[in-house]
């Protein structure tokens, strides 16, 4: 108690988890303030924030009393006012409990957010009722189907936040309390009146966004029913809520949460080795180069970019300024941190400008040449302790590194096109990189906002290698019979965000067809090759940027071209291949069946750690739809002796050369969260 004011602290560390013991401990709190009399009570988090959200590894088990409704019914029969003092993160079931209380102060850099939509569920103690009250309907939906994050500034601008505390939290949100009257959003509050169309509008988006996964629906028509009976509406809620939280699409989410975690990690290695980063360089601005540039940027560090000369220098930098010019525009950037990002970045053509950077990233071109003469010069300036990271998408860092004087300091940092918007960060481990160096680059990678995964050296390392297995089965089936077209409609009606063919087009055809001319001497002459994408770049289609490639992009959209239907007939005439139909989830099981074998084959190479570290790749770097968990987590959930005849195919039409991975034994491997 300070004075009449009862304080109950949640002490859970280290993010304070609404547990099944933070609950109870809440609802004996409360009934212990009641008995001594108390005129309020703050509700407050020890440590690093509030509460960073429920317990989910009590989400896939009966819930045990008192459910954080149960809490919260607690709060609300409380005979005096109750605030929440929000500071680190308010998220999820640590939101809600923060709308059962009356009032919310929070400290400025606090975040708050409900993410359970991106977990496959939806709110289930009453976010989808009280932040409307509070926000209004379209917002809601906004924020609750984008599983949004937003900073307690913005919070306190659209009233979800009663006010911002500087200074000590406790002393305010005591302060605040004593001048306050119970509110009880549920009961007392209705939602702002606002046009229909306006609240249309929010949900078609969300569903869109969504792609019409249940959940996104069902948190859709919470919201509306908030205009309704708050009672009825709860309890729906909750049903809604008892029943997602054990859908696959739930499950599989949740698998994904704990492989995310576990990725960022290596069994054994001792993070507080990490070596502090606090200014770093990037060699090369070009399309990479500008993109890890903005990410550094946006993580608060200073940049120094070199590029080969002052015309390549300025033409990167400018670039960089529109970028950040049209961010403003956007409105996704204010102007004063714009600015402050600009004066972050210095340019320079001289390698002396690197001497105080802790860690050098090269985004150069990939030649091996070109990226040894960058690291040799990169060594005769940096001090010893300075690491050096390399972008590239294929090469041997082994081979790249073993000149230098020191090549423990050497590591791969492979990015993801547009360098600031992807999740991915593959954090390559090379045969000499220290344990210290890759410490620091798993924590690089979360300061940046990374999802990082850890891959050993080897050709397209986990992603790259997996999706050339999966591309070439896709061109196979072209060969064979399928058309362009329903293969792509194939991938995306399975949940990919794209089909390969829109994503070859996309990212231009000419990179793949260098890389096949690089390998042509050393192909096995008895492997089936699919000469149509050779056909297709020689024909000028290189894809979006010259208007045609496996489509034609006249109209502006994909659209299928009678001369791609000619070169493909004359490839099958070619390669004496007699055209056979395939059905939408034979093309589907096989497109699935080349990733599957292949992350076989990886993993027992040990190129990757684990077969979640997989799906933890997939799903943050190439479109793979992430409420199906990652395809070693689909391939688990599936009938064995159906995979193993997906495989005997894949096998049959991939023909000679073909490597087959031990995928029964990798998916045995598999650890799957205890649920039930
Ligand atoms: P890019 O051609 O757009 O840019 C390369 C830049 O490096 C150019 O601006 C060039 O002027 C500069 N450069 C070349 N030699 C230099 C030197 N000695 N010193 C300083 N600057 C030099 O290429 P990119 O697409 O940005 O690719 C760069 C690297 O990133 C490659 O290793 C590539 O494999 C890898 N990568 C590319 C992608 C992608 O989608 N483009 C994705 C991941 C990784």
């Amino acid at each position: 108690m300070q004075g009449e004011i009862a304080v109950l602290t949640i002490d859970n560390p280290p993010v304070n988890a609404g547990s099944h013991a933070v609950r109870k401990g809440i609802v004996e709190g409360i009934q212990a303030a009641h008995a001594a009399g108390a005129s309020g009570a703050v509700l407050i988090g020890a440590g690093r924030c509030f509460v960073a959200g429920s317990d989910l590894r009590e989400f896939g088990k009966p819930l045990v009393w008192p459910e954080l409704p149960d809490v919260i019914a607690a709060l609300e029969q409380a005979p005096f006012p109750v605030v929440a003092a929000l500071h680190g993160v308010a998220l999820g079931g640590g939101l809600e409990l923060s709308l059962g209380c009356d009032y919310r102060i929070a400290a400025p850099d606090t975040e708050v957010g409900l993410p359970e939509v991106s977990l496959g569920f939806v709110p289930g103690a009453g976010g989808t009722q009280r932040l409307p009250r509070l926000v209004g309907r379209a917002l809601a939906i906004d924020l609750i189907c984008r599983a949004a994050r937003i900073p307690a500034t913005r919070a306190h601008d659209i009233g979800l936040v009663d006010a911002l505390a500087e200074g000590d939290l406790l002393e305010a949100a005591i302060a605040f309390l004593k001048e306050r009257r119970p509110k009880r959003i549920a009961r007392n509050l209705t939602p702002p009146n606002e046009p229909d169309e306006a609240i249309e509008a929010a949900a078609a988006a969300a569903l869109r966004r969504g792609k019409g996964r249940p959940n996104v629906a069902e948190a859709i028509r919470l919201v509306k029913a908030s205009a309704g009976d708050a009672q009825a509406a709860l309890a729906d809620e909750r049903a809604v809520f008892q029943k997602l939280r054990l859908s696959a699409d739930a499950v599989a989410l949740r698998y994904l949460f704990f492989a995310e975690r576990k990725a960022a990690s290596i069994d054994g290695l001792d993070m507080s080795a990490a070596r502090a980063v606090t200014s770093v360089a990037v060699i090369g601005g070009g399309t990479m180069g500008q993109g890890i540039v903005r990410t550094f940027l946006a993580a608060g560090l200073p940049v120094v970019l070199i590029e080969r000369d002052e015309a390549a220098l300025a033409a990167s930098m400018e670039k960089i300024a529109a970028n950040l010019a049209e961010q403003v525009r956007k409105g996704r950037l204010d102007t004063e941190t714009a600015d402050a990002r600009k004066a972050a970045l210095s340019g320079a053509v001289d390698y002396s400008a690197l001497s105080g950077c802790d860690l050098v990233i090269e985004a150069v071109f990939e030649e091996m040449s070109v990226k040894k003469d960058v690291l040799s010069r990169l060594e005769a300036v940096l001090s010893p302790e300075a690491i050096i990271a390399t972008n590239t998408s294929y090469l041997d860092i082994d081979e790249m590194a073993a000149e230098l004087a020191r090549p423990e300091r050497v590591l791969g940092l492979h990015f993801f096109s547009p360098a600031d918007i992807m999740k991915l960060l593959e954090v390559v481990r090379a045969g000499a990189t220290s344990d210290a160096v890759l410490a620091t680059g798993l924590k690089l990678a979360r300061k940046l906002g990374k999802q990082p995964v850890v891959a050993r050296v080897g050709e397209g390392f986990i992603g790259n290698r997996i999706y050339a297995a999966y591309r070439r089965r896709a061109e196979l089936l072209v060969l064979d019979g399928a058309s362009p077209q329903a293969v792509d409609a194939a991938a995306t009606s399975f949940g990919f965000a794209m089909g390969p063919f829109a994503v070859s087009d996309m990212s231009g055809l000419d990179i793949a067809w260098a890389m096949r001319k690089r390998q042509a001497a050393t192909r096995d002459p008895k492997a089936r090759y699919v000469t149509i994408p050779d056909r297709l770049c020689e024909a000028g289609r290189l894809g979006r940027k010259t208007g045609k490639g496996w489509y034609d992009y006249a109209s502006g959209k994909a659209q299928p071209d009678p001369e791609v239907a000619d070169l493909i007939e004359a490839a099958r005439a070619e390669s004496g291949v007699t055209a056979r139909g395939f059905d939408t989830q034979t093309i589907q099981r096989q497109l699935l069946a080349a990733i599957v074998n292949e992350a076989a084959c990886l993993l027992d190479e040990g190129v990757a750690q684990r077969a979640s570290d997989v799906d933890v790749a997939l799903t943050n770097g190439y479109g793979f739809p992430r409420w199906r968990g990652g395809p070693l987590y689909w391939a688990y959930q599936q009938d064995r002796a159906a995979l193993r005849a997906d495989l005997d195919a894949l096998a049959e039409a991939v023909g000679p050369g073909r490597r087959t991975g031990p995928v029964d034994r990798i998916l045995d491997q598999i650890e799957i969260p205890q649920e039930g």
